[in-house]
């Protein structure tokens, strides 16, 4: 028996987000709204995702010894994710720098602070809640070498979730262990690099002959597509009316997650996941358009 369903390992940051009329050019200084400052970062993203659900989450994380942080973890927790592994100083807390224009186009300036000094030995030395949860879920707004190491702890059955946001390319160590590697578009392409094909169905073969047991290649409105040893398959969207896509991929990555921890098959976690997706376009925000367990049953 697992202490948890779910174990995400990744960022925590606070978004401090200005209106502005319009950007400031290079030496100029501008007026802006006022200030407001939403939790973020992926891995905080996925935790909050999950717990919201009903998974017991976990997340292994670090943030400063400062307000954001305190914030952040103050917010998790309210959530229900159990933060006894989020690690606290070391740098301040990670920032993202959000300007939004009247036509909604963000400018994003992010400062990795306290995520990026999550270190391979952080991970040694959490070996006790890697073995905590079957699902163990990451993505790389920390140092690529703690995701190796993520890796090399992992314990045989436990099952690896990667979203490789922001993208690079990635070890083969890294690909071998995703099951699955989880992905949009531009993820895809980048991911793939020069050999990347044209369709979404190529892109999700191209990437499983680099070494992932399965991959999910995530698309927006159209859905979702699946691919593994069996084939590829589609995944249907759900229809809704979107209104800020901010966050959706982690509510999706973080359900797919959790659902196969549970014993689900991937087109089945996807499917769940899709919808949890849907709802979370639904809503403005990351973390406060989450939806809860009950939303999804009743949909
Ligand atoms: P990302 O945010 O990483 O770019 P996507 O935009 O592909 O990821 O969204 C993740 C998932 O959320 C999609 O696979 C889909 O299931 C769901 N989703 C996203 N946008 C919509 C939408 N407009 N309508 C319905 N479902 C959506």
């Amino acid at each position: 028996m697992y202490d948890y369903d779910l174990l995400v390992i990744g960022s925590a940051n606070a978004d401090l987000v200005i209106g502005v009329e319009r950007r400031p050019g290079a030496g100029e200084t501008v007026l802006g709204s006022d200030l407001a400052v939403h939790p973020g970062g992926k891995g905080a993203n996925q935790a909050v995702a999950a717990a919201r659900l009903g998974a017991r989450t976990a997340l292994l994380a670090r943030v400063g010894d400062d307000g954001h942080g305190r914030l952040l973890l103050d917010s998790m927790r309210n959530a229900g994710v159990d933060t006894a592994g989020v690690l606290v100083g070391g740098a301040p807390t990670g920032v993202a720098l959000i300007t939004v224009d009247p036509s909604g186009d963000n400018s994003i300036v992010v400062s990795p602070g306290a995520n990026g000094r999550l270190t391979p030995e952080d991970v040694r030395t959490a070996s006790a809640l890697l073995a905590a949860s079957p699902v163990v879920s990451a993505q790389l707004e920390i140092p690529l070498e703690t995701v190796e190491e993520i890796v090399r702890g992992l314990r045989p059955g436990t099952r690896f979730v990667l979203n490789p946001s922001p993208p690079r390319e990635l070890p083969d160590e890294v690909l071998a262990a995703c099951d699955p590697l989880i992905v949009n578009e531009h993820e895809a392409r980048v991911v793939l690099g020069a050999d990347a094909g044209a369709t979404p169905s190529e892109w999700a073969e191209a990437l499983l002959a680099r070494g992932p047991r399965s991959v999910v290649v995530t698309l927006g409105e159209e859905g979702a597509l699946v691919a593994d040893a069996s084939g590829v398959a589609r995944v249907p969207s759900v229809k809704v009316d979107a209104v800020d896509t901010t966050g959706a991929g982690d509510a999706f990555t973080a359900a797919l997650a959790w659902r196969l921890g549970t014993g689900e098959s991937l087109t089945e976690s996807a499917a769940y996941a899709a919808r949890v997706g849907a709802v979370a376009v639904t809503r403005e925000g990351a973390q406060a358009s989450f939806p809860s367990a009950e939303e999804i049953a009743s949909m």
